[in-house]
Order: structure tokens, then sequence, then C-alpha cells
């Protein structure tokens, strides 16, 4: 496979009705993807690769946690 792949399913909602996001600024490219089930936007994120116990994986901090109370 070339490329990447798309995702099928909001890993929040389940939900399939997602869409590129498109950023405020017309001319920034698409970054994540936004569900319009549950309008969350997310990014999939690449955090390295692991071969096993010797090698560790290169992890980021995961700092796009979703917000909580959109439902309140
Ligand atoms: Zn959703």
């Amino acid at each position: 496979m070339s490329g990447r792949a798309v995702p099928y399913f909001c890993p929040y909602c389940g939900d399939e009705d997602l869409h590129p996001h498109l950023p405020a600024d017309p001319g920034a490219r698409p970054s994540g993807w936004e569900c319009r089930s549950c309008a969350r936007v997310f990014s999939v994120t690449f955090k390295g690769l692991n071969f096993g116990d010797d090698a560790t994986p290169q992890t980021v901090p995961v700092d796009n946690r979703p917000e909580t109370g959109h439902d309140s």
C-alpha cells in the first residue's frame, strides 16, 4: 500500500460519517478528521515501530486528548 489509509470509524462514537477537517484558514491544508455525528475533530498519529522487547517505540506526548464537557 502506498500512502495512508483513511479511518473508517470515529474512535469516540463509532460513526462512519467522517470527513477531512478543514481549518478556518482557507489556504491551510486539511488536518485531521471531523465526525459529523458527534462533532469531534481528531487526528491519527504514527507513534513508531515496535520490533519486540528490545526495541522501544519512539513515543510523543499525547496532547490532543478529546475535551470533555461537550455533552453537559
Ligand atoms: Zn464521532
